[in-house]
């Protein structure tokens, strides 16, 4: 029997109760029926009874039931915050967008290239004004499947990507798609730099090159050529020969230099550059460039000492290169806070000021012919630079144009002594 008995169980009580009330019954039919309604109502109460237990185990369950939904809400939600987090986290630019490539999350990168703080709910063309990539958005949507391809953006600055899309399924009865962004801007730069260097390099090999076969050729068309002659073309293949193993030498000096992890041990910076002005000095003589030197003891530095020398004598010989006849080169060393100051002055040909961001580059020459002249490569000051902020140290210039130049190295000065030279 269910619960479904009990008013008509209460209502036949009432109503054999009215009888009895109303009709004139023999007694023995009166008791049995108020016996009867006893019955009925003793059922009734055992039905309201069970009914109450039963309630009250459907409240508990239903109790239990909510508790489990709140536990669900807040784990969907923590996962949900650490999807998000996840995502913002992901070092590349990540877009997640519905099939009408409306925009429903931006992590953080996304929002920094595009330069925007908050973004979700409006259009992907009005994030990136990228028509190529809303076109690609949309592809994937009509596919339902990953796709890929090479976007160029041009706001807020020039990137070139490859943008990745794939379906992630779908959520609140939309379609949702993911978007990666792979910046290729940087490799294609690279890229670039290489081509220009091996560029470069094949150049700077090849005109000496033709020089050294052109005179060689002209030596051996001419067997009667006067020997005064001969010894010129003579002496001339062995300056071109030497400037290829400078270029050669050079080259070597800067792909050490970047490849390998110099091995650093302390010293005192005076006793190098002292040894470097000494090495010099012949060849101030020749060019009638006097050299004087001012430096300051007992700065040490955790450093590779034969780089630091290269560096000295890469700036020196610039210096007495650059100079003028009866020209002068001061060096001084000296402390500057916890760096330690190398300085290079001439009193030479100076360097025009839309030069100078540029005398750092690999091959760039002011004047080609006197670089050539005297035994330049183009490398000498990429090398310095190089070296110095391996070292995490500095390089500038200041130069006034058929005045002279001013070369500063700054390097960080040894601040604990290790035992023993170590490698980093
Ligand atoms: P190079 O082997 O040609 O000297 P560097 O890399 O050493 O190459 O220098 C690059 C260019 O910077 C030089 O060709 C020269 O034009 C200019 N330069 C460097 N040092 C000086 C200086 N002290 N005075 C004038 N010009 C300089």
């Amino acid at each position: 029997m269910s619960f479904r008995w009990l008013p008509a169980l209460l209502w036949l009580s009432a109503g054999l109760l009215l009888i009895t009330a109303l009709v004139d019954l023999p007694p023995a039919w009166r008791e049995a029926l108020i016996a009867a309604v006893v019955g009925f109502i003793l059922l009734a109460l055992y039905f309201v009874r069970r009914f109450c237990t039963r309630f009250s185990d459907l409240q508990e369950r239903a109790n239990e039931l909510s508790e489990q939904v709140e536990t669900l809400t807040l784990e969907l939600t923590r996962q949900q915050r650490r999807r998000l987090a996840l995502i913002d986290g992901i070092p590349i630019p990540l877009l997640i967008c519905d099939e009408h490539a409306m925009l429903r999350h931006a992590n953080r990168l996304a929002l920094e290239w595009f330069g925007f703080r908050h973004m979700t709910g409006k259009s992907l063309l009005a994030l990136t004004f990228c028509y190529d990539l809303f076109l690609l958005m949309l592809k994937a949507a009509r596919r339902e499947s990953a796709v890929s391809g090479e976007i160029t953006f041009s706001f807020p600055k020039e990137r070139h990507t490859e943008a990745y899309i794939w379906y992630l399924g779908e959520a609140d009865s939309h379609k949702l798609f993911a978007i990666a962004l792979i910046d290729k801007s940087e490799l294609l730069r690279l890229e670039q730099v290489r081509r220009d260097f091996v560029a470069n390099v094949s150049h700077e090999f090849r005109t000496p090159l033709a020089s050294i076969r052109s005179l060689a050729e002209t030596l051996h068309d001419d067997p009667q050529m006067p020997a005064e002659t001969r010894q010129r073309f003579l002496n001339l293949i062995v300056q071109e020969a030497d400037r290829l193993a400078r270029i050669a030498d050079d080259l070597l000096t800067l792909t050490r230099a970047e490849s390998m992890q110099p091995v650093r041990e302390v010293f005192e910076l005076a006793p190098v550059i002292q040894q470097a002005v000494q090495e010099m000095e012949s060849e101030a003589r020749r060019a009638q460039v006097s050299i004087s030197a001012e430096l300051e003891p007992n700065l040490r530095l955790f450093a590779n000492r034969d780089q630091i020398l290269q560096v000295a004598l890469n700036l020196l010989s610039n210096a007495i290169r650059y100079n003028k006849p009866q020209g002068s080169v001061s060096v001084r060393v000296y402390r500057e806070g916890n760096h330690a100051v190398l300085e290079v002055a001439d009193t030479g040909i100076g360097i025009p000021s839309e030069a100078l961001p540029r005398i750092f580059e690999r091959f760039y020459r002011v004047d080609k012919t006197r670089s050539r002249e005297t035994g330049g490569t183009g490398l000498g000051l990429a090398i310095v630079k190089h070296i110095v902020e391996a070292h995490g140290g500095r390089v500038e210039v200041e130069s006034e144009y058929r005045v002279g130049s001013v070369f500063r190295v700054r390097l960080p000065l040894h601040a604990t002594e290790p035992s023993e030279p170590q490698s980093l």
